[in-house]
């Protein structure tokens, strides 16, 4: 079920207010002075006091906190209103500046076997204040934590959940950060594990704010990867290659570059030839980049792949002309690394 966003809310009570006080209020809502309705100072003393009695200022609340040994990363558990929990994560780059990694459902439906939210089953989607408000949490405990940093520089949607699958929230989110927060579209990440209805909907969408995609690939061969990833298409491989053709054709410049994920699994897809067919499918499509990432720990009997097997496998790429990272695991003594986050604190 779909819970009312704080502007329906406000809607119901203020029917008759013009478009741009909401306008205000979601300015003050990413303020960094202020933390709460008696800030916002362009509302009457009787409209803040309304709202401080019935909608919350942020629609999350700290349960409990983590902090990695390095003390670079940062998970927290927030109890929403209904009492559903979710995870999110803050995490220090090299540079030292600030990620998060935001939630877009409580649990997930996908049921992908490496992950351990994938095991919680769907919980619901996250209102659009709710996905927002993750980052509102980090920049108020940032500022509170006198940490000396006051802004965030990106943003991952790669918590708990499947961002496509609850589209319309999500997208209200992102325009969200966009429109009132220093983070340029270019800073957010919203990956997905290939929801092909989803991504064909937001090539034809206008209003689709223009942040990078990641696509959780995982694997090159259609059996494999309908072992690994339940939710994955008949002709899986075929239509993503159409779609992503079709995605570059229609955003041709580098503000919309595609990734495709690659989670390495001991011994199931980290063969130098499965490197080969992953280089000979991503070089069909062109401009592609790969981002390879190491298996962290969940309950399934899974291994994460040796070392060396991931330097061949890079190396095997990068021989076959294709542009590629490995992903830096992090936080994973707390499980707050991709996969891990299930509310098991
Ligand atoms: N539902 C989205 C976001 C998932 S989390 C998606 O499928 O893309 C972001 C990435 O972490 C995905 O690529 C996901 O497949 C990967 N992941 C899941 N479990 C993992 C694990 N145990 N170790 C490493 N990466 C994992």
């Amino acid at each position: 079920m779909d819970y009312a966003s704080r502007q329906q809310q406000f809607m119901e009570f203020y029917p008759a207010e013009p478009a741009f006080r909401w306008a205000q209020i979601e300015r003050g809502f990413f303020n960094p002075k202020f933390s709460g309705w008696n800030d916002v100072l362009n509302l009457s003393k009787a409209m803040r006091q309304n709202l401080a009695d019935n909608i919350p200022w942020i629609s999350a609340k700290l349960s409990n906190l983590q902090k990695d040994k390095a003390g670079d990363v940062f998970k927290a558990a927030l109890e929403l209103a209904d009492g559903q929990k979710i995870e999110t994560v803050l995490m220090k780059n090299k540079r030292g500046q600030w990620s998060v990694c935001a939630s877009s459902q409580a649990g997930c439906a996908m049921e992908c076997g490496f992950c351990a939210t994938g095991k919680m089953g769907l919980a619901r989607n996250l209102t659009s204040d709710e996905i927002a408000d993750q980052l509102r949490f980090w920049l108020y405990w940032l500022r509170e934590n006198k940490t000396g940093a006051e802004r965030v520089s990106n943003i991952v949607i790669m918590g708990m959940g499947e961002p496509l699958a609850n589209y319309d929230n999500l997208k209200t989110a992102l325009k969200t950060w966009l429109r009132y927060t220093d983070i340029g579209a270019t800073h957010i990440t919203v990956s997905t594990v290939g929801l092909l209805p989803q991504l064909e909907q937001l090539l034809n969408d206008q209003n689709w704010p223009p942040v990078r995609l990641a696509v959780s690939l995982h694997a090159v061969d259609q059996k494999l990867r309908e072992q690994i990833i339940p939710s994955t298409a008949p002709d899986f491989f075929i239509k993503l290659a159409d779609w992503a053709k079709r995605y570059f054709k229609k955003y041709g410049n580098r503000r919309h570059h595609l990734t495709f994920e690659y989670l390495l699994l001991q011994n199931i897809n980290d063969r130098p030839q499965d490197a080969k067919l992953l280089a000979d499918y991503v070089n069909k499509i062109g401009r592609v980049k790969i981002n390879l990432i190491p298996y962290n720990k969940t309950s399934a009997r899974l291994g994460r792949s040796a070392d060396e097997q991931m330097e061949q496998f890079l190396a095997m790429l990068e021989k076959n002309g294709t542009v590629v990272t490995i992903r830096r695991s992090l936080g994973e003594d707390i499980s707050a690394a991709c996969g891990q986050l299930a509310n098991k604190s």
